[in-house]
């Protein structure tokens, strides 16, 4: 015989059977492109710098998505999305599929590849990018697409389709080699009972055997049956499920993806006009424009096999008007005859829908299923109990895509089975709370967390896992281990002395109450600080961080590796110091900084040296397309054990007699750049950093720092979507920030720092920060700023526009600096206006700060004869 079986002469009984499948599916809105070690950002950067290939970055692209569709459907997962990758953006993505590129790019027609792709993300020689702005509160930036009257729609980028396509194919060698193996399994096993599990499914043979004359015919027959059904029927399928499963087990796709699209109406929501066309110009009115595009995607999409498209309308969560609420029932009805014989789910997240857009979603013609973010969606329940379409799916997301918690599955499974009580067991679907773009990778690659830590936490591949198993537990097939390990982890970090310290706790608790304010006004306090510091009129100062050179890093990751001592480092730092100061002096700068030379990232340092933050390795979130950022953990109360500043800060201050201003970040920014624990409310996480910079300020305060900056760059990325709930927000916020200095004398001097420039709608809370002196980027947005100077007259306090951009390698003039200021005194009072750039500096070089600095000083000196 062919084949090394012992039994013959037996009864064929070949039971093959399949346990009844996980009766409830599961899905994820979205996973992260990057890669599990930032596999994307480095062959996009090689490919930018001409390193490589277009050839070799699509290499790297396919490799990365394969990957991830492969442990989706390894883990389970029964809607798994397709085009939620993106070489940049999935807006900019969307851009590209309407084909609405700006004309300065000179596109001619035609698929839209990476050089008109990559110029409008990025800019080229000759035209700048296009604009980037935050996806909603996140720290996602997305291209802003520019649209007017005369854009003219065409289905130009087919990426969602071969996606698509992609994720389906299997290659013909792949299945015969699994073909034979899987019959050597079988023969093998010929006599026993066989249980395999996979993906918590479970392939029963019972008493499994084969006749040696039969071999061949099941062979044969087992060979096309698998073959035409790999083919031919829709592998989502339950009964099909098993093959499917078996199939991707042996590197093989076959996959039936859900193709995400951002969806039309939030497409043009998230646009702004082109240069040039009217602010007031209706964006909404396009939508008869761009439909034929996604009708054209969606017949395509559906001709490759497509049984479900999701379009993700997350401006439902937002304040919509009532005409925008109606240019979603327009256009999905518009949308509906293209979408007959499709199954179509519209997913909102980061918050709940609002009452009369809940009313409008759950109406739209064409969907036959809606995605909630049951985690930031604190009234979705309600919702769907008021009242929930039957016969229409919903994708409960109740695991969270914008943190690394381990999610409470016991506490997920009693929602879901509330839910499901609702909706039926049919219709319920497993969702994760939004894309997982916003969370970090792979938990796996923490080797160096600590171990209870780690237990606590689930990256995005973990968060596939969760879904997987809420699902099957739905399903009656609960995983006990699962559940109990993930029970026991919630159980040592509700207990666990680490996360716990009880005097930061009731010292925090007691800040409840009360306000925090200086004891003086801000007038009174500026004239004692006037006496004090002595400085002249129009003073100049910079914002913090001086160049970091190549030397300079390489000091601190050898310090950090240990391969210098400690007193190596120092003394490198304390020349580096020096340096920047004696340059300051030179340059004959007002109030110095020491540069920030020991600091790698304004947030991170201060945590390394609080308790209660914890550090992963790779924990990459992407910030824009190749950026990332790192953010790190609170898990625990926060408490300063020591002072972190105050011994550079008064080295500093001792090579000069000029003021040496410290250099804090505040606390609303570590909160908002950091994985921020969900154990108790956020404000209560931002009270305790509060009290730990407030230890800082009074220490810099006694070893003669009279000149502090905090830096609340992140105050408004804070800001909660919907306005109901800003009020609250910007409340807590403020009073964090007061916290940090309501207790220093009247000739300490508080700076604070703020780099972004919609502020507009968030003045009053501005000078409710009361700090002495504001500096705020506003080299880009003159106009935006005005009305925040002209309340800063009222108020009294100094403030500080910057003068130049940073984000620039130009140098400007000391006349184009000059000019600038004076347009500033025609609005300003000149006793409170400081001259300073719009941010830090540590991404310039000195070739460039050095006259740039020189030409502001002059500017000042200009400008105080003429006063
Ligand atoms: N002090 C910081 C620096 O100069 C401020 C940076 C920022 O606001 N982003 O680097
Ligand atoms: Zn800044």
């Amino acid at each position: 015989s062919l084949f090394p079986s012992p039994v013959t002469n037996r009864l064929i009984r070949f039971h093959f059977r399949l346990r009844t499948m996980a009766s409830v599916a599961s899905h994820i809105v979205g996973y992260p492109r990057m890669g599990p070690k930032r596999e994307l950002k480095f062959s996009l950067e090689s490919f930018w710098d001409g390193k490589s290939s277009a050839e070799e970055l699509h290499k790297v692209a396919a490799d990365l998505r394969s990957s991830i569709w492969k442990q989706m459907a390894d883990a389970g997962i029964k809607y798994i999305p397709s085009n939620t990758f993106s070489y940049y953006d999935q807006v900019l993505d969307t851009t590209a599929m309407v084909g609405a590129v700006p004309p300065r790019y000179g596109w001619n027609g035609g698929e839209i590849g990476f050089d008109v792709y990559f110029s409008m993300a990025r800019g080229n020689a000759s035209v700048p990018a296009m604009e980037m702005t935050k996806w909603f509160d996140t720290n996602y930036h997305y291209i802003v697409p520019e649209l007017g009257p005369d854009v003219k729609f065409s289905y130009a980028s087919h990426k969602a389709v071969n996606e698509f396509k992609e994720a389906k194919a299997v290659s013909m060698p792949d299945l015969l080699i699994f073909l034979i193996i899987f019959w050597f399994g079988l023969v093998w096993f010929e006599g026993y009972t066989l249980k395999i599990t996979m993906g918590g499914y479970v392939l029963k043979l019972n008493h499994f055997s084969l006749s040696p004359s039969l071999k061949g015919v099941v062979t044969w027959t087992l060979t096309v049956r698998m073959w035409n059904r790999v083919q031919a029927v829709d592998l989502a399928e339950p009964k099909y499920l098993s093959i499917r499963i078996l199939v991707q087990k042996w590197g093989m796709l076959g996959i039936e993806s859900i193709p995400v699209l951002v969806g039309p109406v939030s497409y043009l929501l998230l646009s702004k006009p082109a240069k040039g066309i009217e602010k007031s110009f209706s964006l909404l009115s396009l939508v008869e424009n761009i439909l034929p595009v996604y009708k054209e995607v969606v017949a395509e999409l559906k001709s490759a096999g497509a049984s479900w498209i999701q379009f993700d309308e997350p401006t439902l969560v937002m304040d919509l008007e009532s005409h925008k609420l109606q240019a979603f029932t327009h256009a999905y009805s518009e949308l509906e005859s293209s979408l007959s014989g499709l199954n179509v789910v519209i997913e909102t997240y980061f918050a709940d829908v609002p009452v009369e857009a809940y009313k409008t979603l759950i109406a739209l013609k064409g969907v036959t299923g809606f995605g909630f973010d049951l985690v930031r969606g604190t009234r979705t329940l309600d919702l769907i109990k008021s009242g929930f379409p039957s016969g229409k799916h919903l994708f409960a997301g109740v695991v969270d895509g914008r943190n690394i918690w381990a999610n409470d599955l016991a506490a997920s499974l009693n929602t879901l089975q509330a839910l499901e009580g609702i909706v039926g067991k049919e219709k319920i679907v497993v969702s994760t709370s939004c894309s997982l773009l916003h969370t970090a990778v792979d938990l796996v690659y923490e080797t160096k967390l600590d171990k209870e830590i780690k237990s606590w936490l689930a990256f995005a591949a973990q968060k596939v896992d969760e879904v997987n198993a809420l699902a099957n537990a739905l399903s009656g097939q609960k995983d006990e281990a699962f559940f109990s390990a993930n029970a026991a982890a919630h159980a040592s970090r509700k207990s666990s002395p680490r996360v716990t310290n009880e005097a930061v706790q009731k010292a925090a608790t007691a800040l409840k109450g009360s306000d925090h304010r200086r004891a003086t006004n801000v007038s009174a306090r500026l004239d004692a600080q006037r006496k004090k510091l002595n400085l002249p009129i129009l003073p100049t100062t910079t914002l913090g961080s001086f160049p970091q050179t190549i030397e300079l890093r390489k000091v601190r990751r050898e310090y950090k590796a240990r391969k210098i001592s400690e007193d190596e480092y120092v003394k490198a730092i304390e020349e580096e110091i020096n340096k920047v100061v004696k340059l300051q002096e030179e340059l004959d700068i007002d109030v110095l900084v020491h540069g920030e030379p020991e600091r790698n990232d304004m947030v991170e340092y201060f945590g390394e040296q609080l308790s209660g933050f914890a550090f992963t390795i790779n924990g990459w979130v992407q910030s824009y397309g190749s950026r990332c950022v790192k953010p790190p953990i609170i898990y625990g109360d926060v408490s300063r054990p020591e002072a972190m500043t105050v011994f550079w800060s008064s080295m500093a201050q001792s090579m000069t007699c000029r003021p040496m201003k410290g250099m804090l970040t505040g606390p609303v920014t570590i909160l908002n750049w950091s994985f921020v624990r969900n154990d108790q409310p956020r404000f209560e996480t931002c009270y305790q950093i509060a009290l730990a910079i407030k230890n800082e300020v009074e220490d810099l305060e006694k070893a003669g720092i009279s000149v502090i900056q905090i830096d609340e760059a992140a105050l408004r990325e804070g800001l909660p979507l919907r306005k109901s709930e800003q009020a609250l927000y910007l409340d807590w916020a403020v009073h964090s920030f007061r916290i940090t200095n309501c207790g220093v004398k009247d000739t300490s001097q508080i700076h604070t720092h703020m780099c972004y420039s919609n502020f507009n709608d968030i003045i009053h809370s501005i000078i409710d920060m009361d700090a002495d002196v504001i500096s705020i980027e506003n080299s880009r947005s003159d106009e935006k700023l005005l009305s925040v100077f002209r309340e800063g007259v009222k108020y009294g306090a100094g403030i500080g526009p910057g003068v130049y951009d940073i984000h620039s390698p130009r140098i400007p003039s000391m006349e184009e600096i000059a000019d600038r200021v004076k347009k500033m005194l025609a609005v300003l009072e000149s006793n409170i206006l400081w001259v300073n750039p719009d941010c830090g500096l540590k991404t310039r070089k000195y070739g460039e700060v050095k006259p740039a600095l020189s030409n502001m000083v002059a500017a000042a000196k200009l400008l105080r004869t003429q006063l």
